[in-house]
């Protein structure tokens, strides 16, 4: 069986669903990324029934696969503060509430930082979180996304990703998303040594928990833990380690999703080099 090739960028979600359709498509994609709202807080628009009906046969005709919403940064489920916790807990059961329009997709958040009160404390909120807000009846799988281990960042370590899932109820609803960039910059070495990462993946959380890849290269060296992305090829994980990524054969299949800093003619350009590389 040929495998095909999920790649795609992050983009606007600002004109709608079909809108966000035709530019995958004109970008030489299949999939995309989008924010479920402004990635630094506040309200989200209202979504279309008739933009989504629309999206939804254009997607099919046209071979567009799943999508990945993105939660906004701002969103903490582990602050210390208990007024940002239940901002951000009222922001997931909403956006949850919302993606279930467009049924079968993946929601992506970052675990959190827990400034102050401990990984353990942060874990149990964020797992409290989910618990309260998860739906047996809901279509969407939530995914965690596995972070730089900036400051208090929790989710830095596979270890913190996997608690996180054994405290949740309906774990059949929760994912992963692994950022190459972000991985890279905790300091698990995907470069030298990928079967080894995904080895250790596959032993702490399980390969089948993992849903989506954030494809960014990293401005800085391994275990820096500054989450800087760079554009493919011009960091320092590097086309090779990409080619070794994308088609590795337990990652061939699963979404590719871009966060490079790019403008869309960026994006285009290192879809096309990805599908070049892609066997
Ligand atoms: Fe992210
Ligand atoms: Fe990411
Ligand atoms: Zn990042």
């Amino acid at each position: 069986m040929i495998a095909i090739f999920n790649i795609g960028c992050h983009l606007s979600i600002s004109g709608g669903f079909y809108a966000l359709g035709e530019a995958i498509l004109s970008l030489g994609g299949n999939t995309a990324q989008f924010f479920t709202r402004n990635p630094r807080g506040g309200s989200a628009k209202a979504i279309d029934n008739d933009d989504v009906k629309k999206y939804l046969s254009f997607a099919k005709e046209n071979g567009i696969g799943t999508l990945l919403a993105h939660a906004s940064y701002t969103m903490n489920l582990c602050s210390g503060d208990a007024k940002i916790r239940e901002f951000a807990r009222n922001t997931l059961a909403d956006d949850i509430l919302r993606m279930e329009k467009i049924p079968g997709q993946l929601y992506n958040f970052h675990p959190g930082s827990h400034v102050g009160q401990g990984v353990e404390a942060g874990i149990e909120m964020i797992s409290d979180a989910l618990n309260s807000v998860l739906k047996e009846d809901q279509t969407t799988t939530v995914l965690l996304e596995t972070m730089a281990g900036k400051g208090s960042e929790v989710g830095g370590r596979f270890e913190e990703i996997r608690e996180i899932i054994d405290r949740t109820e309906l774990k059949e609803k929760m994912g992963v998303c692994l950022d190459t960039c972000h991985v890279y910059d905790a300091g698990y070495d995907i470069v030298n040594d990928l079967d080894g990462v995904l080895q250790k993946f596959d032993d702490v959380i399980g390969l089948d928990r993992l849903k989506a890849i954030h494809i960014n290269d990293d401005k800085n060296p391994l275990g820096s833990h500054k989450d800087r992305h760079e554009k493919i090829g011009e960091g320092t994980i590097g086309v090779e380690a990409f080619t070794r990524i994308i088609n590795h054969p337990r990652l061939r299949q699963l979404p590719f999703l871009l966060e490079t800093p790019n403008e869309l003619d960026g994006y285009a350009k290192e879809i096309a080099l990805l599908k070049s590389i892609y066997k």
